[in-house]
């Protein structure tokens, strides 16, 4: 059982390597996003310079790896990938940096969790490419100053808000990434397909990509579902009959809300009465973790308008009565 786990889990590794877009042309949809990389892309390329710092924000499964990569590829060089929780010693982001030949692209994952000393350590690096290491202890310790290639960050993250403003105020370039639009999401399924050779219709596609919650990376798994269920319940076309059973399977609603966002907005309903409630309270009563409901769960629902974000705390929104047919009590004030 756990060697054919792990096949699986390679399989689908492969898979997601397989349609994971490699070229700037092949990022489907963030039209700004596309615009103003392409643009910066070829004016660096031209000086033969390395291409200016990118900070790159938007919720799980948006592309911020995808575009990492793409800009490396794009620009010809190598890239370098690590994460914020990684790397914990300043020795830890030394060791990358002097690895790196010029114009490389460092990216680094989930940026806002960098320790204070390590992200101390990025300033100089970033803006003069030199590195100020400290050699020894006590009061033999000495400082260091090595010479860095010029050498791209990409950092992304799924709070902006969460980063101290030196570190954002190095980045030259900051692409916020928005969930994509049925049309887009219907066009990436499609091409996934393609490349899965899974034979699907106009009307399979769209109805994956309606049930997506705006995030490519849902589309292409409920694709891989759809795909199976369609191979084995059905006559292997994806027709928008068989996704949607096979979705139905999978507990994920005509919205494309599955049981966690269930639980959060019928919890709220029933249990707080609408709202307000904190977050921390929200979290504990659907026994899920603060960070997963606030990086996760809740930036699409509030997006859609099922869900209210206010000081006070959370509140449910008419849609989200409606959606599960429930009747929206008048309070007093509200
Ligand atoms: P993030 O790093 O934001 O969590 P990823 O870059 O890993 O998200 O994207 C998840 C998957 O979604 C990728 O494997 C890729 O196949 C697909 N994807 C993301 N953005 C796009 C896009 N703009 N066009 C086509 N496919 C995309």
């Amino acid at each position: 059982r756990i060697v054919s786990a792990r096949a699986t889990a390679g399989d689908e590794d492969r898979v997601e390597r397989a349609i994971r877009p490699q070229k700037l042309a092949d990022y489907v949809g963030q039209p700004a996003v596309r615009e103003q990389m392409g643009i910066a892309i070829e004016a660096s390329r031209r000086r033969g310079d390395a291409l200016d710092h990118v900070l790159i924000f938007g919720p799980p499964g948006l592309g911020k790896t995808t575009l990492a990569h793409i800009l490396a590829e794009e620009m010809g060089v190598n890239l370098r990938q690590t994460s914020g929780p990684v790397l914990e010693r300043p020795g830890d982001l030394a060791a990358l940096l002097t690895n790196l030949e010029p114009r490389d692209l460092l990216f680094v994952d989930e940026i806002h969790r960098l320790s204070p000393v390590v992200e101390e350590v990025l300033y100089p690096a970033m803006e003069d490419y030199q590195l100020d290491i400290v050699i020894g202890e006590g009061p033999a310790a000495r400082s260091i100053r090595l010479d860095l290639p010029p050498f791209t960050l990409v950092g992304a993250t799924t709070r902006a808000g969460s980063l101290t403003s030196p570190l954002r105020d190095r980045f030259g370039l900051v692409q916020r990434l928005e969930f994509y639009s049925e049309a887009d999401l219907t066009h990436i399924v499609d091409r996934s397909a393609g490349i899965l050779g899974a034979p699907i219709d106009a009307d399979g596609a769209r109805e994956i990509a309606r049930r997506s919650r705006g995030t490519p990376r849902i589309a292409n798994r409920l694709l891989r579902r759809a795909r199976d269920y369609a191979e084995v319940r059905g006559d292997g076309t994806i027709s928008a009959a068989i996704a949607a059973d096979a979705m139905q399977l999978l507990s994920v609603d005509h919205n494309g809300f599955d049981l966690m966002d269930r639980k959060l907005l019928l919890t709220l309903i029933e249990r707080f009465d609408g709202g307000p409630a904190g977050i921390d309270n929200l979290a504990a009563a659907i026994g899920e973790a603060r960070d997963t409901l606030e990086d996760v769960i809740e930036p699409y629902l509030i997006q859609q308008g099922y869900l209210m974000r206010t000081p006070r705390g959370r509140i449910a929104g008419k849609l989200a009565y409606q959606h599960y047919g429930l009747k929206m009590p008048d309070k007093l004030g509200m």
